[in-house]
């Protein structure tokens, strides 16, 4: 079985592998124990002179393979179309079967869509169903919406770029669980790196959480930029290192809750002021 690290322990683990990569190391081998091999911490102190070894190690499990996938050089790094790039990572990505998510009745993976070149992101959760259906995100009632506060941001559609976290419908419209969030991530981590808008805006807790690994409620996620970098993903471009991210509602939870619109165009006209956009008086 794969091992799943804590999500501090694999930010360190990734913050390591980063600082390798700048300094221009970027293979990395994992070695077993040799048969009969024992750590040093195995061995009792009074037994150290003689090394006669207390008990075996037991092998260790896999690391989760996409850690090193994600950190590894990726081809799209080498061109500078990010259309070229989101092609490579769509080509990466193939017939996925890397998390359950592929085996519980999604019709199709739901990549992203719109302007590669967007200065505007929008993250979601996962497709639903007519996402799954039609193979673009955000196209259902909630889409419907998203598209409203966009057109109410002066903007249209197509000018932003929208994905989900994880890419496959979860069955039922549940909310997708943590180890497939990680799971899917590094390819949404990736088109962000490809994409290298200057805003992310996160819709929802399951967005905000995933890309911020902050677990943390909506009332203090909102109402703030993060710095956000992609983790994982080294930027071929000198002039992006990062971008900000802001978090606000999922439109579906609006649909649910028309009461909290008010606080949704609020975070959204602070990422228009952000982006120069004008901002209505009311
Ligand atoms: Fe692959 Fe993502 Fe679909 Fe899981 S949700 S099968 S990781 S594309």
């Amino acid at each position: 079985m794969p091992r799943i690290l804590d999500p501090d322990t694999r930010r360190s683990l990734i913050e390591r592998v980063r600082y390798y990569h700048e300094l221009g190391i970027y293979d990395f081998y994992r070695r077993g124990p040799a048969p009969g091999q024992v750590e040093a911490s195995s061995i009792q102190p009074e037994a150290r002179g003689q090394m006669t070894p207390r008990k075996t190690m037991a092998p260790r499990p896999p690391i989760e393979e996409n850690m090193f996938e994600v950190i590894a050089t990726r081809a799209e790094l080498k061109v500078s179309d990010p259309v070229e790039a989101l092609g490579i990572i769509r080509e990466d990505l193939g017939d996925c079967t890397r998390c359950v998510l592929h085996k519980q009745g999604r019709k199709q993976i739901v990549f992203g869509v719109g302007n590669p070149g967007a200065e505007l992101m929008f993250v979601g959760e996962g497709p639903g169903a007519d996402e799954d259906e039609q193979g673009e995100p955000f196209v259902g009632r909630a889409g419907q919406l998203l598209n409203n506060m966009i057109k109410a941001m002066g903007l249209r559609r197509e000018d932003v770029y929208i994905a989900n976290v994880v890419k496959c419908r979860p069955p039922g419209n549940r909310t997708p669980e943590r180890e497939e969030c990680e799971t899917c991530s590094p390819f949404l981590m990736r088109q962000i790196g490809a994409i290298k808008p200057k805003i992310i805006v996160a819709l929802g807790a399951v967005s905000a959480k995933t890309l911020l690994a902050m677990n943390a409620s909506m009332a203090q996620l909102r109402g703030r930029f993060y710095d956000f970098k992609p983790t994982g993903v080294r930027s071929n471009d000198p002039d992006w290192s990062g971008c900000k991210l802001a978090v606000t509602y999922h439109p579906a939870f609006l649909l649910r809750d028309p009461r909290q619109k008010g606080e949704a165009w609020k975070d959204l006209q602070m990422v228009m002021r952000e982006l120069g956009l004008s901002v209505p008086s009311r």
